[in-house]
């Protein structure tokens, strides 16, 4: 699908195909976390689904280990146009402001519990939270009434195998489940 908004004709992605939105429920419940990453690749673009390429399933498989699937879970990004990898984003501060309006409308119908950005430029960027994500990883922050978890990106994970991110990644996930069990 591609949009027809005007505010999309003057973005650098404009005529990239989007991926919008994966809920994992479908009760009527709102959602208890809303993921957002930053783009979708090219495995997201082929089947119209966020997350499920390699870092998407890494990100799956550690929230089914911790069993946090059993809660309402929904995936979209920051920027709902695909391109195959994350660097042939031209400018990731312009493309993300020009997702805003679209990235509010998805937050306003889902009403997320706890947002949970991933990745650094996401929390930078969409959030406008200072820090290191290895730093902020699993930290909760909270702006009025709005819970933002965010996350280091499977990325991390699987570029360094042997290093900390799978571990990071998986304890802020517990803590996303633990604060959702209060
Ligand atoms: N898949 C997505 O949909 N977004 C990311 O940021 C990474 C993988």
């Amino acid at each position: 699908m591609m949009t027809d908004r005007q505010e999309c004709q003057s973005c650098p992605l404009f005529g990239h195909q989007t991926v919008i939105l994966e809920k994992l429920y479908n009760n009527e419940r709102d959602c208890d976390v809303l993921f957002y990453g930053i783009n979708p690749g090219k495995q997201e673009a082929k089947y119209n689904r966020p997350f499920i390429g390699p870092s998407g399933k890494l990100l799956r498989s550690k929230i089914e280990e911790i069993e946090l699937n059993k809660f309402n879970i929904a995936f979209t990004n920051a920027i709902l146009c695909s391109t195959p990898n994350e660097k042939d984003i031209p400018d990731v501060e312009i493309c993300i402001n020009h997702c805003k309006d679209l990235t509010r409308e998805i937050t306003k119908l889902l009403k997320p519990k706890i947002f949970v950005p991933v990745g650094q430029n996401c929390t930078t960027v969409l959030f406008h939270i200072e820090g290191k994500i290895s730093g902020l990883s699993g930290k909760l922050i909270q702006r009025g009434r709005h819970k933002i978890i965010p996350v280091i990106h499977p990325a991390s994970a699987i570029y360094n195998r042997n290093g900390p991110a799978a571990e990071i990644l998986l304890n802020s996930l517990k803590n996303i489940k633990e604060e959702l069990s209060w």
